[in-house]
């Protein structure tokens, strides 16, 4: 069964279609990059996932359900941004704990979800010390672990690596996709970077100006893109 549907999603901002038509499905446990030039509409289309912004028209589905109208508190999403947005105030550990805060989970059993995301991604030393002490790659961890709390049935990344340097970038990508093979969460990367969601994804969508271009495996647009655009974004020969 496909885990996410776009149905003729449209998202407008004043008088601009910036998603004019969307349609995608995606399927359970996948992990599938939103690919594209900035300013395309890959981050409003994650948003739109999370429930930050509500799409103009359309339906989008979760497992079947339409989820239009569902609060961003009340979808069960994790979300990693580019900057880390971790709460500087807050310990590591109260930062992974806070997507629990709405959920009436027994303290010591949140502590042991804490815990246990925090040792997944390998930050289970680090849990009383305060963001700002942590390197850009730690943090982005924390962020990971913060993430994965709430055990999500969507893992949304909005180009989580840019604010990394390149040889943590690298092994990042190592990490994530096994995170991604130990857990199983349907995951959607979204991303700039050719490189990043040809190593990482399963399948690429390739966004142009709010339109998908293309949708299939790394393979697929390389070797057969569907137009001069996709093969100059992913660097085949046209
Ligand atoms: P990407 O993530 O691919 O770089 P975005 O989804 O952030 O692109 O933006 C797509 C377009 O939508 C851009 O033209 C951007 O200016 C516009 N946009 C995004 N969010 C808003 C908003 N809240 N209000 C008005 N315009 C927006
Ligand atoms: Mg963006």
């Amino acid at each position: 069964m496909a885990k996410i549907e776009f149905r003729h999603v449209v998202k407008r901002f004043g008088a601009v279609d910036v998603i004019p038509d969307m349609n995608l499905v995606i399927d359970d446990g996948e992990f599938v990059a939103l690919l594209g030039p900035s300013g395309c509409g890959k981050s409003t289309s994650l948003f739109m996932l999370a429930g930050i912004y509500l799409p103009s028209g359309g339906e989008l589905l979760f497992d079947g359900r339409v989820v239009n109208e569902v609060e961003a508190r009340d979808r069960n999403v994790g979300i990693v941004f580019q900057s880390y947005a971790l709460y500087p105030h807050m310990s590591v550990r109260d930062n992974i704990l806070f997507p629990l805060r709405f959920k009436k989970t027994p303290r010591d059993e949140a502590l042991a979800r804490v815990k246990a995301v925090a040792e997944l991604v390998r930050v289970e030393e680090l849990l009383d010390r305060r963001p700002g002490e942590l390197s850009g790659g730690q943090q982005q961890r924390v962020a990971l672990a913060r993430a994965l709390v709430k055990e999500p049935e969507l893992l949304l990344l909005d180009e989580p690596l840019s604010n990394l340097d390149a040889s943590l970038r690298l092994s990042m990508r190592t990490e994530i996709k096994s995170l991604h093979a130990q857990l199983g969460v349907t995951t959607l990367l979204v991303t700039h970077d050719q490189i990043e969601a040809t190593t990482m994804a399963d399948r690429i969508i390739c966004m142009r100006a709010g339109r998908i271009e293309q949708v299939g495996t790394p393979d697929d647009l390389y070797l057969r893109p569907s137009s001069l655009f996709v093969a100059g974004f992913i660097g085949s020969p046209p």
